[in-house]
């Protein structure tokens, strides 16, 4: 897609701050971090939504995960844990339409979330 800001950062028309990548995943610091560690991880496909996602989406979402697994351990919160968050369309607070998954660590965390 040309005019998503994370595509565009896919492409290195944008500047992401990366601290991984592989064929399928990009995973960079997010520009407003809400906990000590806060990225997000992109397929680099576009998909808007959750709600867009296939069958064939199913290799690609693990591969998010994955990719979660590795930075956090990178950025060492892995042992004392890390939360995992994929918002879909408004009510949940989705502000960028190309599916990512947040990395939040190296603070507690609540529950109910916000
Ligand atoms: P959402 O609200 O869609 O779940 O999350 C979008 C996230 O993207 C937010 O946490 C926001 O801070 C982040 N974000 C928005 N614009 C940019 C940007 O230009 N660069 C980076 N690195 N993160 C961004
Ligand atoms: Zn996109």
């Amino acid at each position: 897609m040309t005019d998503c800001l994370f595509c565009k950062m896919v492409s290195g028309d944008i500047k992401a701050d990366v601290v991984y990548e592989n064929d399928q995943v990009l995973v960079f610091r997010d520009i407003n971090p809400q906990a000590p560690v806060h990225v997000l991880a992109i397929p680099k496909q576009h998909v808007s939504t959750i709600n867009d996602l296939t069958a064939a989406d199913t290799d690609m979402i693990g591969q998010l995960y994955l990719a979660a697994k590795e930075v956090a351990t990178q950025l060492g919160v892995a042992e004392d844990g890390y939360r995992t968050v994929m918002n879909c369309n408004a009510m949940a607070g989705q502000t960028v339409f190309h599916i990512h998954l947040h990395i939040l660590g190296g603070r507690s965390m609540h529950w109910p979330p916000g």
